[in-house]
């Protein structure tokens, strides 16, 4: 077996799903982005990513790419519903989001999320070099630190939470808390997105094991666990080079000629998901039109929802019901060749997500709480010329970093209301003053920052015994 001294361990593997007939694959534009920031360091690194491709048959082996080595996880069709349909998506994702929805608990989607991790810990042990690094990501893989740790004490270890982490009082309704938990504090370093999260988690552990823990550091089993917040980002260089692309811009004129030239353009991008905030910005829109303060003719909104996980039933419902009020919305208020709400669910390839955001002149970002939000983020890289308005949740990570958008309350529909009209009339140069700070600031703290960030303080955690 072939081995390694950084090791990224993630859910999925970073290519797309489709591995052509002769085995090539190409890299996939995963969310964050997170492979074209590990790139300059695996150039001098021999670096392995192991993750599930995808499907449930046997894991197909798949060649290196650009260097990187590929070690795919099988899950089997039980695996596939009862971990990640399961315990993932339908018992820690909603926890971890306030429990905006009903989280829900089985004994058997437990049993499988032990497994599963146990499959990925064991994948990790056999391929990092002694002493090597190993890098794990997300909700799917909370025990894998700890068993990785008890197969391979030799390890630094480093687990990043890319969701929010809940405050105690809700963490505390999961049967197997304790477990769980032990299962994170395997790691040297625990990176959140927020300092809120890592508050909440430090709070937690204190609360739970009755150790000293503070936001930073955490003593327990006679090791330090550091604990910080590094906001995941984007390749900011690469969206604003692409948004500056002469065809980008073609297309980005086009669909707004296709759009009938309305004065505004108001642009959403998101998974269908219940913790976006999609039925909450759709009635604050309603209302708005119903109202007189938006005219259908001058402005005209793009909600793109791209359907996820769509065997779990919330999900299921979910679409039916953001379908059901679109159609009401369209059916009140539009006429032949002008909708109220352009709605789409295919998903988009960068370049034409470029476009988008290049036409759009406010950007609606209203998630009910997000871990981070990157679409956010890749609107303020592609508008090159500092126009155009963010319409930003507090309740987004982002939230933290772009103190210049306009952020609102997702709850409050007079507030969301107001802060639509507010990004809709904004003062043209005070608009632009804003986009250009939040510009500056996505430029310093890219996706090449994050790991840097991340992967230097892993380094300077010293595992050895405190006691
Ligand atoms: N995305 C995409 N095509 C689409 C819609 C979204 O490639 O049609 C990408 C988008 O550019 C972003 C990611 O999907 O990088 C969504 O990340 P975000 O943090 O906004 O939300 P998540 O889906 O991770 O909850």
């Amino acid at each position: 077996m072939r081995q390694s001294s950084l090791v990224v361990v993630a859910n999925r593997l970073p290519v797309d799903n489709s591995v052509a007939p002769d085995g090539a694959c190409e890299w996939r534009r995963s969310p964050g982005g997170l492979v074209s920031a590990l790139h300059p360091l695996l150039k001098h690194t021999p670096a392995t990513w192991i993750g599930w491709a995808g499907g449930t048959g046997p894991a197909p082996a798949l060649p290196d790419v650009d260097g990187v080595r590929l070690h795919t996880v099988p899950l089997t069709p039980e695996d596939f519903r009862d971990h990640y349909e399961g315990f993932a998506n339908a018992t820690l994702w909603p926890l971890y989001h306030d429990a905006v929805e009903q989280p829900e608990h089985h004994r058997r989607w437990w049993e499988a999320y032990q497994r599963v991790n146990r499959r990925f810990a064991e994948a990790a042990a056999a391929v990092t070099e002694p002493g090597g690094v190993v890098w794990v990501q997300d909700y799917h893989l909370q025990l894998v630190p700890a068993l990785l740790r008890d197969l391979r004490p030799d390890l630094r270890i480093g687990f990043f939470l890319h969701v929010p982490f809940p405050p105690p009082e809700l963490f505390m309704q999961l049967p197997r808390r304790a477990e769980l938990l032990r299962g994170i504090l395997g790691a040297d370093l625990v990176g959140f997105q927020r300092a809120q999260a890592a508050h909440n988690f430090a709070q937690l552990v204190a609360k739970v094991f009755g150790v000293p823990a503070t936001d930073r550091q955490i003593e327990v089993d006679g090791r330090t666990v550091r604990v910080g917040a590094f906001p995941v980002s984007i390749d900011t260089a690469e969206m604003a080079a692409l948004a500056a692309r002469p065809d980008v811009v073609a297309r980005a004129e086009r669909l707004r000629n296709d759009l009938g030239s309305p004065e505004n353009v108001i642009l959403s991008v998101d998974r269908m998901d219940y913790t976006k905030g999609i039925e909450h910005r759709l009635k604050a829109y309603s209302e708005l039109i119903a109202s007189g303060h938006v005219k259908v003719r001058d402005t005209v909104m793009v909600q793109v929802a791209v359907p996820s996980r769509e065997r779990v039933g919330q999900y299921q419902i979910l679409r039916d019901r953001v379908e059901r009020e679109v159609g009401r919305i369209n059916g009140e208020f539009g006429r032949v060749g002008e909708p109220a709400i352009h709605y789409l669910t295919q998903p988009f390839d960068r370049a034409e997500l470029a476009a988008l955001y290049r036409m759009a002149d406010v950007m609606a970002v209203t998630p009910l709480r997000d871990g981070m939000n990157l679409v956010a983020k890749e609107y303020v890289a592609a508008r090159v010329d500092d126009s155009g308005t963010l319409l930003l949740s507090e309740f987004a990570g982002a939230a933290a970093e772009l103190p210049e958008a306009y952020q609102v309350n997702p709850h409050d529909l007079e507030g969301l209301k107001q802060g639509l009209l507010a990004a809709l009339e904004a003062d043209p140069e005070d608009a632009a003053t804003r986009m250009r700070a939040m510009r500056e600031h996505l430029h310093r703290y890219d996706i090449r920052s994050w790991v840097r960030s991340y992967l230097s303080t892993l380094d300077e955690t010293v595992s050895a015994p405190t006691g």
